[in-house]
Order: structure tokens, then sequence, then C-alpha cells
């Protein structure tokens, strides 16, 4: 557990997923960049990631909270559930929905998606949460949340792993201009090297690059993080919800009037 698990008691932001290194590939930048804005942000991983060829319960540890520190998270927690059997169960859901009714978050991201040629995990952990965040309201039901009060999250947000096995229509999508963190967030899974040696290193950036371009492109940020709705986008402001993208990547250039530069 991380040891600033007992001096916060509320959080803006859960990011919840089920192996350490899941949030800072699909999500990294945003959550950099939400610690930036102010937002109090916090991490729950589902499990420990262990065993891997390679890594420890020890070096996982390690690697995580570094992950940690370089994102600026303040909040780190390991929920301890088993990694490679990781299951959408009932007893299961009382465990993470204590969490939420702890740490009332505003927002909970989930990993989310079946990635068939990865770990069954990365599917349970997106049903689990689910689930959780419906049990963390239910009354009447305290013994199973270790006597903690009901609380309703009010949103859940989806950040699909890239090589999810369907192709989805979400209510609701939208891009995080992470162009300011990106580095960060390279930097964070970089710090997995029991995970991603030079070789492989190398690869991840390559493929996680690519893939925050293209949707920072469709908004016409340098690096983009994508994320989803079980919703549609509700909003009182039209104009600033429109004017968050930039539009295009490569907007037309008119005589005497330069297009701006891709930041
Ligand atoms: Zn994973």
């Amino acid at each position: 557990m991380s040891q600033t698990e007992t001096t916060i008691n509320r959080l803006d932001v859960i990011a919840v997923g089920p192996h350490p290194d899941d949030l800072e590939i699909t999500c990294g930048g945003t959550l950099a960049l939400l610690v930036k804005q102010g937002y109090k942000v916090g991490i729950l991983d589902l499990t420990t990631g262990e065993p891997t060829p390679r890594g420890s319960l020890e070096i996982r540890a390690r690697e995580s909270e570094a992950a940690r520190q370089v994102l600026g998270v303040p909040f780190r927690c390991n929920v301890g559930l088993p990694n490679r059997e990781l299951m959408d169960s009932p007893a299961n859901r009382y465990i993470l929905a204590t969490w939420f009714r702890r740490l009332t978050p505003t927002i909970v991201i989930c990993t989310a998606g079946r990635t068939p040629a990865a770990s069954p995990d990365h599917h349970q952990g997106h049903l689990l949460v689910e689930a959780a965040r419906f049990y963390s309201q239910l009354t009447k039901w305290d013994d199973r949340f270790e006597g903690t009060v009901p609380y309703r999250v009010p949103h859940l947000l989806y950040a699909p792993f890239p090589f999810e096995a369907e192709v989805r229509q979400w209510h609701g999508s939208f891009v995080v201009d992470v162009t300011s963190t990106f580095e960060q967030k390279m930097e964070a899974i970089r710090c997995y090297s029991s995970q991603f040696d030079e070789s492989r290193i190398a690869k991840v950036r390559h493929f996680v690059s690519g893939n925050n371009i293209s949707m920072g492109g469709r908004c016409g940020f340098a690096y983009g993080e994508f994320f989803a709705l079980p919703t549609v986008i509700g909003t009182s402001e039209p104009f600033t919800l429109v004017m968050g993208g930039k539009a295009t990547a490569a907007p037309v250039s008119l005589p005497g009037q330069p297009a701006p530069p891709l930041e």
C-alpha cells in the first residue's frame, strides 16, 4: 500500500486498473494533467500484476511507486485481488465498493475493453468497476462494506485499451490534450522495467505514441488520450464544449491568415 493512503480521505478522481502499468498506458497523461490542474487524483491497482516472468512483488511495488511519483499522483493503493484470476464477483465488488465509499470520488476512471491477446483480467476489471460503482450506493448492506455509508459515484469514465477486440459505439467520447504531459506519461511507463526491457520499451513507445498522436490529431492536438462514457455528454455551455478541441491537426492556411501551429 502507498504510504500516502492514510493522509487522503477524499478524492476528485479515482482511476482503477487491473495491473500496475495499465493506467499509465491508457490514461497516464490525463492523470498527470488533472494533478497539474489541482484535482485530487488517486490510483487503485486491483492486483499486483504478479507473477510475471521477470517481476516480483517487491519489484512491482517499487515500480508502481516510482510511476506514481512521476505522474505526481498523491494517492496509490493496491487492492490486493488475485492477478490472472481477477473476476467480477460479489465478494470483489464489496471490496472495491468499500474503497469508493471511503474515498467518495466525483469521477471514477476505469480501463475498459476485452483484450483476447492479453490478460483476461482487463475485461473482468472493467465489469468489476461498473458493478462496484453500483454497489457503492446500496443501502441496508453496510456490513458488507465494512460499515461505510452508501455513496453514489456521479460519473464513470472509460479509458479503453488500444487493442480491444470489439469496435464499440460509445454514447459519448472525447479526447484529452496530453501534449504537455506526454513525456511524463512515457517516463512513468519506463518505470516498469521488469515488464518493459530496452527492446520492448521501444516498441511500447512506438505504439503508445502512434495511438496518442492519432487520437490527438482528430482534435488538433499533438498527443491525445481517448475517453468514453456510458452516457451522452451533457453541457450547459455548448460553446465551451465545442471549443475544447482545435478542430483539426492540419487546418487550411488562408492567405494572410496563417493557421495556428500544432501544439
Ligand atoms: Zn494489464
